[in-house]
């Protein structure tokens, strides 16, 4: 009879903040609407920077005047982590 044995641990989900991780990403989106609500969607690169991505809608602004209405989007890396026995 041939037995499997296992063992049973504790996963937990934590932010990544290894050296090889992935870096945080902050962009912004001009979420302002036209005549007909359409949201105009222009949209900064993702930047490690938050200010970099602030300094994006200050542009963007600047060429649009009537555009003041934006969103941001942060992406923070996160990981599963064997924290030992169940
Ligand atoms: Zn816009």
């Amino acid at each position: 009879m041939t037995g499997r044995r296992f063992r049973f641990v504790q996963w937990t989900l934590r932010p990544d903040t290894e050296a090889d991780a992935p870096r945080t990403a902050h962009r912004f989106r001009c979420v302002t609407l036209d005549d007909r609500d359409d949201e105009c969607g222009a949209c900064s690169a993702a930047c490690a920077d938050p200010g970099e991505a602030q300094g994006w809608a200050f542009g963007h602004w600047r060429a649009h005047p009537d555009h003041t209405d934006f969103a941001e989007t942060v992406e923070r890396p996160w990981v599963m982590w064997m924290d030992g026995p169940a």
